[in-house]
């Protein structure tokens, strides 16, 4: 199908988006477009008036600033893939942008897009709810940073106020004794997760001294695992250990049932998703 019509502008700074999302009722950001086109297409979405922020210098790049690695909104998933500075940092983040749509969607599709879209199926979400990232966000009344932790409130709902822009990520780098792992059940190569799991773990003397667990698509938007997180904290990894905590991983899952499965089946997966990715993790850990 073809789009209803739109107007288009190109923001030239962070500032001028803002300007132009405020001036222009019901105004989009378009960043890759391999969302909100779709949408756009199917006519689920029919903003009057697109403000492209694919010029803007400063949403772009990787740096490292203190103990958080700082990624640009608009840095494509090609681009966090072939990065020096994340695979040493937080070489998860690569891990999980290689299981993400086709090479053509990563040469486009960006981080901030997918954060700020709110679609329970995208990847990042869940995986910054367990790397404890920070977002930063700019609106007409200046920049304030939130934690990813508490931004996804309800499918395409996020913290995003009226006007206002995601303009970076920080997240924290990888320090010793830590150690990732994602797993995500897919039905095809480039499809969407019919549920996946994002397990950052971090282990001394034997014991997981802390753990972050994110779900993707088994809830309206990506959740926390936190009754298997309290299961797990400060105890000695062991089989018996993670089949209570994937016990409570499915407990957490309200999945909807659709073409990829019904809601016990969904949640049985995350179940699964969560003991491989928390093993993955804690050999990660191990070195
Ligand atoms: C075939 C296909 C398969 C896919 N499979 C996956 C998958 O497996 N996993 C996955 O995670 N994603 C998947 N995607 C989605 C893809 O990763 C998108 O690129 C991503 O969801 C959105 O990023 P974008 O830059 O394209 O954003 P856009 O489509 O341009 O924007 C998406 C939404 O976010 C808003 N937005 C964008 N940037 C900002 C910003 N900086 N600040 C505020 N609002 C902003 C826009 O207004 C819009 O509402 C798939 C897409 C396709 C087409």
């Amino acid at each position: 199908m073809i789009p209803s019509s739109f107007e288009y502008h190109r923001a030239t700074s962070v500032a001028d988006a803002v300007a132009k999302l405020a001036a222009n009722d019901e105004a989009k950001i378009i960043a890759g477009g391999h969302s909100l086109l779709p949408m756009m297409k199917l006519r689920f979405a029919e903003p009057p008036c697109l403000i492209d922020i694919n010029g803007i210098a400063e949403l772009k790049g990787i740096a490292v600033d203190g103990d958080h690695l700082v990624i640009g909104a608009m840095t494509s998933e090609n681009e966090l893939i072939a990065s020096d500075l994340v695979a040493q940092h937080c070489p998860h983040l690569i891990n999980v942008a290689k299981l993400i749509a086709d090479p053509q969607v990563r040469n486009r599709g960006s981080i901030g897009g997918d954060i700020a879209h709110g679609d329970p199926g995208n990847d990042h979400p869940a995986v910054m709810l367990s790397l404890d990232a920070q977002l930063v966000l700019h609106g007409p009344d200046g920049e304030r940073t939130v934690p990813a932790n508490g931004f996804f409130l309800g499918t395409y709902w996020t913290g995003l106020e009226e006007h206002e822009l995601l303009v970076k990520v920080k997240i924290p780098v990888r320090k010793s004794g830590m150690g990732y792992g994602y797993e995500k059940l897919k039905r095809k190569t480039g499809d969407y997760a019919v549920a996946g799991a994002s397990v950052v773990v971090e282990m001394n003397g034997g014991q997981i001294s802390d753990v972050r667990i994110g779900l993707t698509n088994v809830a309206p938007c990506a959740i926390r695992a936190e009754v298997a997180e309290d299961i797990l904290r400060g105890q000695t990894p062991s089989d018996d250990l993670t089949a209570r905590a994937a016990e409570a991983v499915r407990d957490a899952c309200d999945p909807a049932a659709d073409l990829r499965g019904d809601a016990e089946y969904k949640a049985n997966m995350a179940a699964v998703m969560f003991s491989r990715a928390i093993e993955k993790a804690i050999a990660d850990a191990r070195g």
